[in-house]
């Protein structure tokens, strides 16, 4: 082997600060350099089996597609040898000496941030090849491609500012890593700890890793066995080492189907949302396969957007081998195996429900965003997703969430509709008016105390064909628990009352109120804010405009309760003192806005009511 013309070159600023975290930080957990490497390695032999399908122009068409692990205990040296698809001198280049990818990035920046010590974490996101520094003070790599005609090269650097680079004659096709140990790593020159990291990360590696010329690894497809030959020890393995993980996933789903299509599918929910630990969306996580075959991997195209947080492989001997991404994107049969994978998962989600509703709640609890957003996005699946759905109720425990179908199974027999109403939390949506009415009337409210839910439920309309109705509409009619009902006795005069209304109308305004209500459905509050059009929530409003500032939110109704001290007082001062009554009517209304969840203006609100008090305080 012959090396000529070496050149110096410097790393991109990115790599340097990456090798100066990789070499100073990252202590914990120093063995995961070797599963990085490896699965460089069987990247490359993926990519390599790939090209074979289309072309046998290829460089040692021979060559046996393998990954051999070799070591000098005496120079303490460890050498990491693929015949994969190698790398040109340029590719080299561009691969080792910056970041392209994006997940490297990310984890770059997310590391610096929060993530040093977690060890969890570091799995999840990898930092690729540069891992090869944790251990190593010098490192060399020497690749040829596969092409016919490709030139051999070598690359070698210390991870310090800078890498050489030189044409190397005599490689075989693909890869070889040499790792020159520093000395805190020396025992990984050792067949025994080698042998030990790869059982432990890199077991399922789909070709042959050997060490002397003996393969050390299980290579098979778990996916593709029976079932009942699988332990679940294997099941969790496997899903730490498609998924990085080092803890073991909630729930599997091992799926096999021959008709309509050839599935062999097994799925995992891990153990941790990423997304709500702050780090940014996650990325599919479902690879899929022909034939055992790598078509994809982390593919985008075979589960919807909103399951990214699942974890697995698809293997469907039914795909073209040689599909290509963009085809992938638009092929009729994909779409048809994403959809009856996804309503299979739902089902198994289902069944978990009512078989260990505890294994459920830990799910729903940490990944039931994810279905709220499958809920508002994807209608093929609405209707699977509304049976896992889980809410807290007026009668369900506190703390403790129920599905729709037990609300509707407790429903009265003259209830149409299944209500539901927003607030921060249980202590107060109870607190609030909009419950009084279904109280009196013995009728369950769900609880809505996330600010999905009600874009879940406006968008889902019905669950088994009862409307989901939020208890802050205008037009609501509740069948009343007495028949009977007397008419309160204190109730004003029908005659005042509407002249009380119709001043208040006045009052307030077209601006702030639509119509002013005398309210069938108060108890002890005086007032309420209501939807007149149905269309938004309150909480949907306040979010709108939150999000989009020239979000316009509607006009509401105002209904006042006629039997209430403060507004029968009301409609005894509008007579004698008309500009405190006005007042008083413009802080009635604005805490109404308030128990709506809806802004009000503090600085004239808080004004008024300051000289509402003085007034009170001089009597
Ligand atoms: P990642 O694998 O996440 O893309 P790495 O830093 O590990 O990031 O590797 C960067 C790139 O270098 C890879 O995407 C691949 O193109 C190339 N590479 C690394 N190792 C090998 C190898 N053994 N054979 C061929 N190419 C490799």
């Amino acid at each position: 082997m012959t090396v000529a013309k070496t050149e110096t070159k410097e790393f991109q600023a990115e790599v340097k600060q990456l090798l100066d975290i990789v070499i100073h930080s990252l202590y914990t957990e120093k063995e995961i350099f070797l599963r990085e490497l490896i699965s460089n390695s069987a990247d490359a032999l993926e990519k390599f089996r790939h090209k074979q399908l289309t072309t046998d122009d290829v460089f040692d068409k021979d060559a046996p597609l393998e990954i051999n692990i070799g070591f000098d205990e005496e120079a303490k040296t460890l050498t990491i040898t693929d015949s994969g698809i190698g790398m040109t001198k340029e590719e080299m280049e561009k691969n080792l000496g910056t970041i392209a990818h994006s997940g490297s990035k990310s984890f770059f920046t997310e590391l610096a941030e929060n993530a040093k010590d977690d060890v969890n974490i570091i799995g999840q996101f990898g930092v690729g090849f540069y891992a090869a520094f944790m251990v190593a003070k010098k490192v060399t790599v020497q690749s040829r491609s596969y092409a016919p005609d490709s030139q051999g090269c070598e690359w070698i650097s210390e991870g310090v500012g800078s890498y050489t680079l030189a044409d190397c004659d005599g490689l075989h096709r693909g890869t070889k890593i040499i790792l020159e140990l520093s000395e805190d790593n020396e025992d990984y020159a050792s067949e025994y700890e080698i042998k030990r990291i790869i059982k432990q990360y890199s077991n399922f590696v789909s070709f042959p890793i050997k060490i002397t010329g003996e393969a050390v690894n299980t290579v098979q497809a778990i996916w593709a066995k029976t079932k009942s030959d699988i332990k679940d020890e294997e099941y969790n393995e496997f899903y730490k080492f498609i998924s990085n993980a080092m803890d073991e996933p909630l729930t599997h789903l091992h799926f096999t189907a021959d008709a309509p299509l050839a599935i062999k599918s097994l799925l995992f929910v891990p153990k941790d949302n990423f997304e709500t630990l702050g780090f940014g969306r996650m990325d599919p996580g479902v690879s899929l396969y022909c034939r055992k075959i790598l078509i994809e991997q982390d593919s985008p195209n075979i589960l919807p957007e909103w399951l990214r947080f699942v974890k697995g492989v698809v293997d469907s001997e039914d795909l073209p081998l040689n599909i290509s991404r963009q085809a992938l994107q638009d092929n009729a049969l994909v779409a048809k195996l994403s959809k009856i994978i996804t309503s299979r998962f739902l089902k198994h989600l289902n069944k978990l429900a009512k078989k260990k509703p505890e294994e459920y709640e830990t799910i729903w609890k940490t990944f039931g965003i994810f279905l709220k957003e499958g809920a508002t996005s994807d209608f093929t699946h609405r209707d699977a997703i509304a049976k896992l759905l889980r809410f807290e109720s007026s009668k369900s425990e506190p703390g403790k969430q129920i599905p729709l179908a037990e609300y509707v199974e407790r429903m009265g027999e003259d209830q149409k509709d299944i209500y539901y109403i927003n607030g921060p939390n249980r202590d107060a949506i109870e607190a609030g008016p909009y419950l009084e009415a279904f109280k009196k009337n013995d009728i369950e409210v769900i609880y809505t105390m996330e600010p999905i839910d009600d874009f879940v439920f406006s968008h889902m309309g019905e669950f088994t064909g009862k409307k989901l109705v939020s208890a802050d509409r205008a037009d609501i009619e509740l069948p009343k628990d007495d028949k009977d009902e007397k008419e309160p006795e204190d109730k004003l005069d029908s005659a005042v009352a509407d002249t009380l209304i119709k001043w208040m109308k006045d009052t307030l305004g077209d601006k702030k109120v639509k119509e002013v209500i005398s309210s069938s459905r108060l108890v002890d509050s005086p007032a309420i804010i209501v939807n007149p059009d149905g269309m938004f929530t309150s909480s949907m409003e306040r979010i709108m405009s939150a999000t989009n500032q020239d979000h316009q939110a509607s006009v509401k109704n105002l209904e006042i309760n006629t039997s209430h001290e403060l507004i029968r007082g009301l409609a005894d001062m509008r007579t004698k003192d008309e500009d405190f009554a006005k007042s008083v009517a413009e802080q009635i209304y604005d805490n109404a806005l308030i128990q709506a969840g809806l802004m009000v203006e503090p600085r004239n609100m808080v004004d008024r009511s300051y000289a509402i008090l003085s007034r009170a305080l001089n009597k």
